[in-house]
Order: C-alpha cells, then sequence, then structure tokens
C-alpha cells in the first residue's frame, strides 16, 4: 500500500462487537462522492448494534456529512432530504410546523439511509407498518456509479431489495418520504401493570387497552407463573395540545431539546450485571406502574435512551448484545415462554427487554416486520459463553415455526438460520446479480450470512 493511502480505522456498531478496521470515506457533499476500488459499504450513525456497518479492510461511506434537507411540500407532507440526515434533525425542524416521523425506531440519531436500509419499525408497527411504507422514492449510488432513481413504481425490485437491504444494494442518496401531521409535540399515555406474558399479550391484542403506539417492557428476572411481569405503555399523539406553553411566543409544538448529558468513559467491566438488572427492574416497575394515564413530550415517550448519550459504554469492553426476534402469532405465548427460560438457563441477563406487536410482513425482500410478536434483549456478552450456544438453539426453534432475527441487530447468526429465515432471499440475489455483479457492496454482516 503506498504511503499516502487512507488508514484503515476502527469501527463497531452500537453494541461494540464485534469491530473491525476499514479505511473511511466522508464526502462533505454528494456531488464528491466516488466509489473507491474494491468493495464498500455505507455507513450512517452507526446505530445498528452488530456489524451490519462495518467492512474489514475494506472501505466504509461515512454519510453523516451528507445532511441536507432538499424540498418539503407543506400540502402533502412529503420531504426529500439527503441520506445523512437524522430523525432527530427531522423532528427539530418538522416537529414545530406540526409534523412527525409516520414511524421512529427507539433513538432519533438514526440517519433516513439507515432508517431504510434497515426498514425500521416502531411502536406503531402492528398499526402502520414499517418505514418503507412511507418511503416514496429513493436517489441512489449503484455499483457501476451511477445515480437512479427507484420507488414502489419505478424498478421497484431495486426499490424492495433496498428497503431492508442493508445498503448491499447501492448507497442511498436521497430519501423521499412523507411524514404525519400533528397538533401537539405531547404524547397522551398510558401505562398497565401486567402480571405476566399470558396478561401482556392480552392486554395489546384487546382494543380496549391497545392504542396507536405500543410497547410492553418485561422484567426477565422473573420466572415460572410470573415470567413476563411488566408494564404495557401505551398512547397517541395528543389531538391537540392542552396546557399553555411556557416559551414566548407560545409553541404548541417545541422540538426535543439537542444535548443529553454522556457517559464519559468505558466501563471496565460490565455495570450492568445481575445486580443492576435486578434494581433497575424494581425501580422500572414501581416507577412506571403508579403512572396511569398521563400527557408526555414525545421525546421521553420514543427516545427514553437517548437521555444517555453514549450509555452502551456501560456495557464494558466485552461489548452488548441485543437479540430481536419476531415469532407468528400462533402459539406466541409458549413460544416466547420457552425462548425466555431457555436464555434463563443459560445466564443471561437482559438489561432492557420489550415486547411489541407486528402487522403484516414488509414488503422489502429482506425486511424484518413480519405479523406476530417481536422480542427484544439487551445482553452484556461478557465471557458468558453458554450465551452463544443458547442463541444458536433459539434460532434453529425460530426456523421451525417461522421466526426470524432483526440482522439491524445482529452480528452472531449463522448463514443456514438466515436462508431459513428469510424465504425471499432469492429475489434479494436476483437484484443484487442484475445490480451489483461484481459484488461492490459487502459488509462483515453480509460476508458472515452469505447473502
Ligand atoms: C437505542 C436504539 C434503539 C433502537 N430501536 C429500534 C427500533 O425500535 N426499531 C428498529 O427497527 N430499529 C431500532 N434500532 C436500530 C436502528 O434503528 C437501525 O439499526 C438503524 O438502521 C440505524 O441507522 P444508522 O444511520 O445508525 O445506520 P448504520 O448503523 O450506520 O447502518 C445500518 C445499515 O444501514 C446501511 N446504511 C446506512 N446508511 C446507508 C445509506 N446511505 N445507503 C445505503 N445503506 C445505508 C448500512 O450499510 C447498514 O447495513 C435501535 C438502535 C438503537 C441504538
Amino acid at each position: 500500500m503506498p504511503s499516502d493511502s487512507p488508514k484503515p480505522v476502527p469501527l463497531a456498531g452500537w453494541g461494540r462487537y464485534p469491530r473491525s478496521q476499514a479505511v473511511a470515506l466522508r464526502p462533505e457533499r454528494m456531488g464528491e462522492l466516488r466509489l473507491p476500488v474494491g468493495q464498500v459499504i455505507a455507513r450512517g450513525q452507526g446505530r445498528s448494534y452488530g456489524d451490519a456497518a462495518l467492512n474489514a479492510g475494506r472501505t466504509v461511506v461515512l454519510t453523516e456529512r451528507l445532511n441536507r434537507m432538499v424540498s418539503f411540500d407543506a400540502a402533502t407532507g412529503v420531504l426529500r432530504a439527503e441520506a445523512g440526515v437524522t430523525l432527530g434533525d427531522i423532528l427539530t425542524t418538522f416537529v414545530p410546523r406540526g409534523w412527525f416521523l409516520p414511524v421512529t425506531p427507539g433513538t432519533k440519531y438514526v440517519s433516513l439511509g439507515g432508517a431504510v436500509a434497515c426498514d425500521v419499525h416502531g411502536k406503531n408497527h402492528h398499526k402502520e407498518g414499517g418505514f418503507g411504507e412511507y418511503t416514496r422514492e429513493l436517489l441512489m449510488m449503484l455499483a457501476d456509479g451511477s445515480t437512479v432513481t427507484c420507488s414502489p413504481d419505478r424498478d421497484p425490485e431495486l426499490f424492495w431489495a433496498t428497503v431492508g437491504g442493508m445498503g448491499l444494494t447501492g448507497v442511498i442518496l436521497e430519501v423521499t418520504v412523507r411524514l404525519n401531521p400533528i397538533r401537539s409535540a405531547q404524547i397522551r399515555a398510558s401505562n398497565h401493570p401486567v402480571h405476566n406474558l399470558q396478561e401482556a399479550l392480552r392486554l395489546m391484542s384487546d382494543p380496549a387497552t391497545d392504542d396507536d403506539y405500543s410497547v410492553c417492557w418485561l422484567d426477565t428476572t422473573r420466572t415460572g407463573r410470573s415470567m413476563g411481569k411488566g408494564v404495557l405503555i401505551v398512547g397517541h399523539h395528543a389531538p391537540q395540545h392542552p396546557a399553555p406553553s411556557t416559551q414566548h411566543p407560545p409553541s404548541p409544538l417545541p422540538p426535543h431539546r439537542r444535548d443529553a448529558p454522556r457517559i464519559p468513559v468505558l466501563a471496565p467491566v460490565p455495570l450492568l450485571n445481575r445486580p443492576a438488572v435486578r434494581a433497575f427492574n424494581i425501580w422500572y416497575d414501581a416507577m412506571n406502574k403508579a403512572k396511569g394515564d398521563y400527557l408526555c413530550h414525545y421525546d421521553p415517550f420514543f427516545y427514553p435512551l437517548d437521555f444517555v448519550g453514549g450509555w452502551n459504554l456501560l456495557y464494558g469492553p466485552g461489548g452488548l448484545l441485543q437479540y430481536q426476534i419476531v415469532v407468528p402469532d400462533r402459539d406466541a405465548e409458549a413460544v416466547l415462554r420457552d425462548v425466555l427460560a431457555r436464555l434463563q438457563r443459560a445466564g443471561m441477563v437482559s438489561f432492557l427487554t420489550v415486547l411489541k406487536r407486528m402487522g403484516p410482513e414488509g414488503r422489502g425482500y429482506l425486511s424484518f416486520p413480519k405479523e406476530g410478536w417481536t422480542l427484544t434483549l439487551d445482553m452484556p456478552i461478557g465471557k458468558n459463553k453458554s450465551l452463544f450456544a443458547a442463541l444458536d438453539d433459539v434460532d434453529r426453534e425460530l426456523v421451525k415455526i417461522g421466526g426470524r432475527v432483526y440482522l439491524a441487530k445482529d452480528s452472531r447468526l449463522k448463514p443456514e438460520a438466515f436462508a431459513a429465515m428469510y424465504p425471499r432471499l432469492d429475489a434479494f440475489r436476483a437484484v443484487k446479480r442484475r445490480v451489483d455483479p461484481e459484488g461492490v457492496f459487502t459488509s462483515d454482516l453480509s460476508r458472515r450470512l452469505a447473502i
């Protein structure tokens, strides 16, 4: 390598496991972007947990400076923006004008490109579907350096291979997405204590308790009859701002504040260990159960974890594994109990465990969402080797019942299990062969899973 070649830099996803080194290109403007010789992958905010935005020994294109809003139609709510614009940027700009994201994941620090490439879902998937459903058009750079536009009507195969396609069809340059009108920045929320998994599933399916947004926090330290004890949190956008604002001039639609305090250093050992998880669960249960019906700003409702910047550092040097699965409706309670019991036997400690309902399967060929229930567990990797073996066992069970693992969170799935979980893989590969015959777009994830 000539001495003036750019040096590889260490990179990781949000879980800080695994890590690898790649040359990082960071174009300041879209017009500057040229694909290098060799293999490449785009990276947004690095909020996927595993190896989706890593490319060991190759190139990663950082899109964070490609963050300009291009146009907005105030009559229809259709926004066109560069792929590096974050969902947080969209909220600060458009909430005061009365618009909100149609779908949002549990952090606002993700890029538009990442939201499309993972076809992210939110607390409203059971009602509204995934991010791809609101994406009108994509401007992309393909492997040969050409730029193309695709949409559900224009080259729909490329569009649906790119929605959920984990960056493997090309670099998304611009995203056109439809926002939803809101009249208040507040959410009318209510909390319901749940005593076990059966009750959680029942309340989340019951129109009397269900709402536009719904998520159930579970205490995974519970076993036996109280397995799945937790708090169901539901809500919808308040129809109008109910209290006078303290702002001058008064605004019914204040966006979130920009800065959060940050964890300053990497914890030398996992601080989110068993005693901490137990204590957190008791506190969280007491705090949330007591709330009942309430109004709150959208920021704590959708993004409670964003209030501590760099919270992933608390998981220590080994990093964090987030395991997110979806299981079909049929026998969901028995299947979820079995998953939790297997992981409990393997010594699993999950700081934050959530259950959400999912609506019909996304149209993206590699989209994760599928009708049923999605369970997400956050686990320190530490020294617990039996955890990985237990997760392999769970993967095998998922394959049998038609469940799947979410690639945006994944760092350890095996290629055979992946292929069985994603039956539209052949449709994806056909598009990949057409637009990227030489395999320019690769990532550590695509090599691990033989995508
Ligand atoms: C606290 C937290 C909560 C989360 N909650 C949810 C949730 O509720 N629902 C959910 O669905 N996800 C959730 N996620 C995952 C997160 O929303 C996704 O991983 C999202 O894609 C991250 O966006 P990013 O910009 O950081 O992408 P990165 O992590 O940088 O990249 C993710 C993938 O997108 C591709 N990509 C990024 N930009 C482009 C581009 N311009 N062109 C082509 N490909 C691109 C990358 O190649 C990679 O494959 C959560 C993550 C965190 C940290």
